[in-house]
């Protein structure tokens, strides 16, 4: 058995960011990353092109470079990071359970941190109709196969999405010699920053096809074409391609947080947190994609910073205030994080509100409510869209009850 006074789930840009922050005041070795994957880093660490660091760092690095600077911090800091250890279930309220190869283990520690990450819904979680053949990829798997594995795919691809990640996949597919010859959205609109796919558009010539979705997939042993409908008008066409690519649509990897019982945030669908990013058990805490499916690296891991100046709080024996008010996102928004405010308690990391919209708002009048009073309403200089998270500044939040009801973030 391990006894750590810290254990993190994850070894991505979250869980190494705090990491190196416990490390030197826990000591050496008392703070254990473990993670599943034969290296540590993250999902940069197979997305293998430029646009990383840049709030944390303060440059901009590659994916692969971003990874190995934050493993080497949290190495250099101190801290035990072990691979291929994946954690499978808890024996005790901070204990947990691991399979290595070598054998089981088990951890039992003062904290823990949980930074499992998020992943893309696969097709199956998606209801795709059609054949079930080769060829057929989420981006994370996509970049896996071609950067860690140096695989080949097909030669003519159709990418689902248009947002942020649906073009770091036709950059991997065009590096891997596969041409894009569609991407799909049901939005109205491309739902990436337009800094990304006005030049993507032009550059690498990809048609976006907004309003349409994919009803089929056709091929039998290797993909041939998928059939594309106009949702506005049902019609439908048939496209070629031997290679598709599922992008965007995340869902938070919870099942550690589902298994030890805490309370899930039904928007998110990740660990309800407050702003300290505490879970509801106590000693317990969450950060990064987890907690908001999905943002970038950076944020991930100042969510790991955050995260670990109130595990220290923990580990010298501070206790939070147990009245907590809920954060609760209303339509167009589908979730806000954190979920909760507690008395207290510090403003969320970066001093922001994550959220996620449904709907394109160009001009958006955030208005904060509570027991039925409208309490601020702001314009945010920024579109809220639907694929990316959307930022709100915490001082909106000013003036609120933390021992009042619900504090609604609408539109
Ligand atoms: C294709 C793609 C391109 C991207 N491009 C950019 C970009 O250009 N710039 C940018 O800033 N961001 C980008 N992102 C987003 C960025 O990669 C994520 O925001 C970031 O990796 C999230 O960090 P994290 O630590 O929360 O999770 P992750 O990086 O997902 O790390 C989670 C870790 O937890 C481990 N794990 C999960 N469950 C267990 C378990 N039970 N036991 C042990 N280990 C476990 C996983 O193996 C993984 O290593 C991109 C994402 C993708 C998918």
């Amino acid at each position: 058995m391990l006894t750590p006074d810290v254990v993190i789930v994850g070894a991505g840009p979250a869980g190494l960011t705090a990491a190196a922050e416990l490390a030197p005041r826990c000591g050496t070795g008392r703070v254990l990353v473990l993670d599943r994957e034969a290296a540590a880093g993250g999902i940069p660490r197979h997305s293998d092109h430029t646009g990383y660091g840049i709030r944390d760092l303060k440059r901009v690095v590659t994916g692969p470079a971003y990874a190995r600077t934050l493993v080497d911090r949290a190495r250099a800091a101190g801290a035990d990071i072990r691979t291929e250890a994946t954690v499978t279930g808890w024996s005790g309220e901070r204990s947990l359970e691991v399979t290595t190869p070598s054998g089981r283990l088990r951890v039992d520690a003062r904290a823990v941190v949980l930074a499992t990450g998020a992943r893309e819904r696969p097709r199956a979680a998606r209801l795709i109709p059609g054949d079930r053949p080769a060829g057929v990829y989420t981006t994370g798997q996509l970049q896996n196969l071609v950067h860690l594995h140096h695989r080949e795919v097909g030669r003519r691809a159709v990418v689902v999405g248009a947002e942020l990640v649906s073009w770091s996949a036709v950059l991997t597919l065009r590096e891997a010699g596969c041409r894009t010859v569609l991407m799909t959205t049901e939005y109205d609109t491309p739902d990436a920053y337009a800094a990304f796919h006005v030049p993507g558009r032009a550059l690498l010539k990809e048609a976006v096809a907004t309003g349409t979705r994919i009803t089929r997939i056709i091929g039998h042993g290797r993909l041939e074409a998928v059939e594309v409908e106009e949702t506005a008008t049902g019609v439908r066409r048939t496209v070629a391609c031997d290679t598709l690519i599922l992008t965007g649509s995340w869902i938070p990897d919870h099942e550690l947080a589902r298994t030890a019982g805490l309370d899930l945030d039904p928007g998110t669908k990740g660990p309800l947190v407050d702003t300290a990013l505490r879970t509801s058990r106590p000693g317990v805490f969450a950060a990064g994609n987890l907690l908001h499916a999905v943002d970038t690296a950076d944020i991930a891991a100042l969510d790991g910073r955050h995260v670990a100046r109130h595990v220290r709080l923990w580990l010298d024996g501070h206790q939070p205030h147990e009245t907590a008010v809920p954060i609760v996102a209303d339509e167009p928004f589908r979730w806000v994080a954190p979920g909760l405010l507690r008395v207290g308690d510090p403003a969320p990391p970066r001093d922001r509100l994550l959220l996620w919209t449904e709907r394109l708002v160009r001009v958006p009048r955030v208005t904060v409510r509570q027991d039925g009073r409208l309490l601020n309403r702001r314009v945010i200089p920024w579109p809220a869209a639907p694929g990316r998270v959307f930022r709100v500044p915490w001082n909106l939040l000013r003036n609120v009850d933390p021992k009042g009801g619900p504090i609604r973030i609408g539109l």
